[in-house]
């Protein structure tokens, strides 16, 4: 699912959203539909992806939310 970056004209704002076909985006601050699309991304690359990246991730063999070997079965 793309998600498309924008600023908005209005208030300033940036934020991202995830825009089907058959929807308009508006501002989460103030409500404007002027915005200025800054990039696009999908879900699992991109600048989320490299935000998620440098956080603690989920276990990768059971998806623990607490991290690596939180689930505990070593
Ligand atoms: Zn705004």
């Amino acid at each position: 699912m793309p998600i498309y970056e924008y600023n908005c004209s209005s208030c300033g704002a940036e934020f991202e959203a995830l825009v089907r076909s058959d929807t308009t985006p508006e501002c989460p601050t103030c409500h404007s539909t002027e915005l200025a699309k800054k990039l696009s991304v999908f879900a699992t690359t991109g600048a989320s992806a490299a935000a998620a990246a440098a956080l603690p991730g989920p276990c990768g063999s059971c998806g623990h939310p607490d991290g690596p070997g939180a689930c505990g079965f070593s």
